[in-house]
């Protein structure tokens, strides 16, 4: 069983292979962008539901690809964000609540709790080897294994957590439900685009449900137009994004 500090190091060694990795994974190097993303996960993790704000990394890195509507979270909390997510997203609040259901995986330690000590051994010697010729197909091979089996009970509570993360933050808590509104919208007219999506975040029309009921357990008020920060995010998206 892994420790929470374990998770750190396994999570840092497959962050470096990720930015090895600049075809599959191309990190942008807009400051002013990745300085953006930063920031929400900083406001994200002042919640006092965040466990391990002092030992995990916390840290966001953006992959500069407009094709891919995805953000993942590896342990140890590096958090990959896509450029297609965040156009993707109609407001600032959204984007928080996705991001705090990778930091929800992450918290809960989704992928480093199921992994055996032989997968992560496995996972481990794929990215030992710096000089391996198939660099590309080992940094793929981790991720895959580390995020590719995300249950059906990690989202719901991940969602979950999403909500308790943002409760106390200036967006509203429950803004996931507008990601599974567009979801459902497009699901059935650009399935290639969302592929990856669903494979690492299996989606269900309960999610819906499920966050609608955490909303009511914790007294969660409608959203107002000042807790979604929808126009505030046109404008970054004209000013970054582009
Ligand atoms: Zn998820």
């Amino acid at each position: 069983m892994y420790s929470p500090a374990e998770d750190v190091k396994l999570g840092a060694k497959v962050k470096s292979q990720i930015e090895a990795d600049t075809k599959d994974y191309p990190i942008s190097k807009n400051q002013e962008l990745t300085a953006y993303v930063q920031s929400l996960v900083d406001q994200i993790i002042q919640s006092k539901e965040i466990k391990y704000k002092n030992v995990f990394a916390y840290k966001a890195y953006v992959i500069q690809d407009d094709n891919t509507v995805n953000a993942f979270c590896v342990p140890g909390g590096y958090i990959f964000v896509y450029t297609g997510l965040m156009k993707y997203l109609d407001n600032e609040a959204s984007l928080a609540a996705v991001i705090a259901h990778e930091i929800g995986h992450a918290e809960a330690r989704h992928s480093s709790r199921r992994m055996t000590q032989g997968k992560a051994l496995e996972a481990l010697a794929g990215l030992a080897d710096k000089k391996n010729k198939n660099v590309t197909k080992s940094a793929d091979a981790a991720i895959n294994l580390l995020l590719l089996n995300n249950s059906r009970d990690d989202e719901y509570e991940a969602d979950e957590l999403s909500v308790k993360y943002l409760k106390s933050s200036k967006w509203y808590a429950g803004a996931m439900k507008y990601f599974f509104a567009k979801l459902t919208c497009t699901e059935k007219s650009e399935g290639g685009t969302l592929r990856k999506l669903f494979a690492t975040h299996p989606f269900t029309k309960d999610r819906v449900d499920k966050v609608n009921e955490e909303l009511k357990k914790l007294n969660i008020e409608p959203p107002r137009e000042a807790n979604l920060f929808y126009k505030e995010y046109q404008n970054t998206k004209v000013k970054l994004l582009n």
